[in-house]
């Protein structure tokens, strides 16, 4: 059996996954070794079917809120997703 050894592994190559190798890279400068392990190739990732644009809370200076996220998030689905929290 083959083993690698690296400073970061993180699961999964979605818009999480992505995301925080690219913030691993940033917070060591580059020098973090990271891996990336995955179930299925990024482009098959449900990432990628995100068409409307990713939806988050940028700025909650200007009145965002997470409680207004969850309900365009909910509205989004026409109602058929429902809040878990
Ligand atoms: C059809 C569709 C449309 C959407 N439209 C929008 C939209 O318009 N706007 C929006 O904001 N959101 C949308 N979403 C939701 C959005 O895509 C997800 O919330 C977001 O992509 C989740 O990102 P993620 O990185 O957490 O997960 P994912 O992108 O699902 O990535 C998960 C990763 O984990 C890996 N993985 C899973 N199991 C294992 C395992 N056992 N071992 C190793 N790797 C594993 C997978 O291979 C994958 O790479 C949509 C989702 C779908 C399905």
């Amino acid at each position: 059996m083959d083993r690698t050894a690296h400073d970061v592994v993180i699961i999964g190559s979605g818009i999480a996954g992505l995301r925080a190798a690219i913030e691993v890279a940033r917070a060591s400068g580059g020098k973090a070794d990271v891996a990336i392990v995955t179930k299925v190739q990024a482009m098959r990732s449900h990432s990628v079917s995100a068409e409307g644009g990713t939806a988050a809370v940028l700025y909650p200076e200007l009145g965002d809120s997470f409680e207004s996220h969850v309900f365009d998030t909910v509205k989004g689905s026409d109602y058929l997703g429902t809040r878990t929290r």
